[in-house]
Order: C-alpha cells, then sequence, then structure tokens
C-alpha cells in the first residue's frame, strides 16, 4: 500500500495541531521513565500543557494544549527526554514491561537503551518515518503480537526469533547480535521504501519481510513462532522473581493526572509504561509497596483487575478531535460510573450490529473501545467491542474481533 504523503507523526519538535491545541508527544524507549523524569513531564503537563500526561499505544506520553513548544524542548532535554533533534520520532520501541523481573525467557530491557543509541548513531535512520516500531518481546508473547515492523522475541536465554512486519521470520539469532541485525533491518527497509515517502510501514511494502530477510542474507529456519495480540495487562500485586514486588497499574483512559504522577515518582523508582496505557512500578519492597497501593488507589489509579475501567479504552474525541461527533471521553466515563460497562460475558452472543443506542443507553460487556469516528484512532489489537459515534449523534456497536 503507498499513500500519497510522508507521514505526520508528531513530536516534540513538530507538533500536532490538534482541535483543542497543540500536541506533542514524547518518545519513551522501552516506557522507562525514571523519577526526574516523570517529574519534569507532570510540572510541563501543568505548566504548558492542559495538566494531564496520556500514555500512547506505543508506551509514549503526550501532552496536549502547549503552550511553549520552546519551553518544553528544553525541559526534556534537560532530563534526557530528547536527546535529539535528528531522530527524536523514530524511538518507538517497546518492550516486555516485566522482562528481568518475572518470568520471560530472556531479558529484554538490556536491549533498549543499545538499540536506541544505535538508532541515533546512524545519520540515515533519521529517515525512518514515526510509524515505524520496534518491539523487544522476552518470549512471554506480550508485545510481539503488537504489529511491530522490526523486532525480537526471545525463544531461549541466548535466542531470538527475528521479527518482521509482525511475523517470525525464522531467522534465529543471538543476543549479542539483535540490535546489529535489527538495526540492518530498518536500513533493509529504507532500501526498499526508496524515494516513496508514502510507505511509512514495512507492512506496507508487498513482501516486505520475505525482502528485509533476503538482504540480511540470513540463513532461515522452517519453525515460526505463533504470535497472538491477546494478553492479560499487569494489574495489581506482582510478585518479582528476586522476592521484590512490582504494581501493576490503570490509568483511566490512559490519561494521567500531573499531581498523581508527581506522587508516583515520590517512589524513587524508574516506572514502566506499558502499550496498554497503564503503568508498572517494579523493584518495591513490601512495605513500600503497600503504601503505593494506599496512597495511590484513591488518586485513581487502578490496582483491581476486575475494574470496568481496564474493559474500556477510547479515542481523543471532542473537543481534541475536529473529526469526533461526540464527547466520547464524557460517554464512556458516565458508562463506567453508572454500571453499563459489564464483566466480559463466558458465552458471548453471536457477533451481530446492534441498534442505534443514545450516549446514556450503551451497555457492552468485556473489552470495548469507543470512537468519535469510523477511524476508531487507538483501537486495541486485542479483539473488542467497537462502539462508534454517527452522524445521528447516537452510538452503534458491533463485536468484531481484530
Ligand atoms: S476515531 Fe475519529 S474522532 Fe476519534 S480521534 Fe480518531 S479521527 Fe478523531
Amino acid at each position: 500500500m503507498t499513500r500519497q504523503v510522508p507521514d505526520s507523526c508528531p513530536g516534540v519538535l513538530r507538533l500536532h495541531a490538534a482541535a483543542d491545541g497543540p500536541l506533542a508527544r514524547i518518545r519513551v524507549p522501552g516506557g522507562r521513565v525514571e523519577p526526574e523524569q516523570l517529574v519534569a513531564l507532570a510540572e510541563a503537563a501543568r505548566e504548558l500543557g492542559d495538566g494531564n500526561i496520556e500514555l500512547t499505544s506505543r508506551g509514549n506520553v503526550q501532552l496536549r494544549q502547549v503552550r511553549d513548544a520552546g519551553e518544553l524542548t528544553g525541559r526534556l532535554e534537560a532530563v534526557g527526554l530528547l536527546p535529539s533533534h535528528t531522530h527524536e520520532r523514530v524511538r518507538n520501541i517497546v518492550a516486555s514491561p516485566l522482562s528481568g523481573r518475572i518470568g520471560g525467557s530472556a531479558d529484554v530491557h538490556g536491549l533498549v537503551p543499545v538499540l536506541d543509541a544505535g538508532l541515533l548513531a546512524a545519520p540515515r535512520l533519521a529517515e525512518l518515518p514515526g510509524r515505524v516500531l520496534f518491539t523487544l518481546d522476552d518470549g512471554r508473547g506480550d508485545i510481539s503480537g503488537l504489529g511491530g515492523d522490526i523486532g525480537v522475541h526471545a525463544t531461549g536465554t541466548d535466542e531470538f526469533a527475528l521479527i518482521l512486519a509482525g511475523h517470525d521470520s525464522g531467522i534465529r539469532i543471538s543476543a549479542a547480535d539483535a540490535v546489529d541485525v535489527m538495526l540492518a533491518a530498518a536500513h533493509g527497509f529504507l532500501d526498499l521504501r526508496g524515494d516513496d515517502a508514502g510507505r511509512w510501514r514495512l507492512h506496507d511494502i508487498e513482501d516486505g519481510a520475505d525482502r528485509v530477510a533476503e538482504l540480511l542474507g540470513l540463513s532461515r529456519g522452517s519453525d515460526r513462532v505463533e504470535l497472538s495480540a491477546a494478553q492479560d495487562i499487569p494489574i495489581g500485586w506482582l510478585d518479582q522473581d528476586n522476592g521484590l514486588v512490582a504494581l501493576g497499574a490503570g490509568v483511566r483512559l490512559g490519561s494521567l493526572p500531573a499531581r498523581t504522577a508527581e506522587f508516583i515518582a515520590a517512589v524513587e523508582r524508574p516506572v514502566f509504561i506499558t502499550p496498554w496505557r497503564s503503568l508498572v512500578l517494579p523493584d518495591l519492597d513490601e512495605w513500600t509497596a503497600e503504601q503505593v497501593v494506599r496512597v495511590l488507589a484513591p488518586m485513581e489509579l487502578i490496582f483491581d483487575a476486575n475494574s470496568p475501567w481496564l474493559q474500556v479504552s477510547a479515542c481523543a474525541g471532542r473537543p481534541g478531535c475536529a473529526k469526533s461527533r461526540t464527547d466520547v471521553r464524557a460517554d464512556v466515563t458516565a458508562a463506567v460510573e453508572s454500571g453499563r460497562v459489564l464483566p466480559p460475558d463466558p458465552n458471548p452472543p453471536a457477533p451481530q450490529d446492534i441498534p442505534l443506542l443514545d450516549a446514556t443507553e450503551v451497555t457492552v460487556a468485556g473489552r470495548q473501545h469507543w470512537s468519535g469516528c469510523d477511524r476508531r484512532c487507538g483501537r486495541p489489537h486485542t479483539p473488542v467491542t467497537d462502539i462508534v459515534a454517527t452522524d445521528t449523534g447516537h452510538y452503534q456497536s458491533s463485536p468484531k474481533p481484530t
């Protein structure tokens, strides 16, 4: 597939003109944010934006209604959140959030800064479209199913499958070679893409994965890892393999208030932003973990895996998006708070379109994504019920697997 225009993914240096004001997206490789970085983001959100830090489906963050882009740039540079002006939009790296702490076949977190440094060191890779996604899966299968472009999936403690365009290429590499091979694959994508700026993803190039694999010149076996997008979000108390505790925390519609972020930063541990718009706070002793839950649960962080908030996601909607037919987030919030988001049905009815409904009448069980128009931005890769606003001001829902 070839589009007519280059990708227009926002960054810090290239803001998106959203309907509610300029929007800045800040890349966070591996989703890892240090406490001082979280404080800087919270202060920027409050003083330069709308007061919230939005979590994205790539483990990045964005600020809305940015009032002073120059001031934001300086603040982010000061805490290491904008290490390059040329490569800022290509640093899209997601990694298994629990890797090295709970389960998994290998620890992929160590690969994140090496891959990031390799991207930054290659001038040509600044040409990668901002849509290209690098995935590092420690073998548990939580990341490889996200449909990335180039990635690795652990098949042993020191063996990785090379993932191209969301599928196992059949190429097997060691941890020591993983970053070099991914960078070579990125160059291969640019070779195939040529001057066609309308090809934003490896998926957009016919036989792109096979052709990149050929360019790499590595042998391909016949075994393939089956990848699935279906995974439970890590939520609540999670015992680490080393005796410490990680806390998985859901964030209502992925929007983290600045004040809550500052309380999280006060724990003085790194925080991982997950591609499910949630957080993982690792490496806590039991006493600290109990205090964190006691303080942050009343601040609307979600530690209960049965919370209806974990069943819902939504696009920006009004007022952030001019295309939206309604204030989607207000409608989905009302649905949650009035008990109309039901637990998953173990015996769901056969998929069928449901009649047009007023926002106050929509009652759906299980995972659901609310959208202000048919584009369905931010729709998860997992099966969801689509709830889409129509021209008449109503919603229509259609259960449909991804
Ligand atoms: S789904 Fe439609 S209304 Fe929602 S953010 Fe995307 S374009 Fe805007």
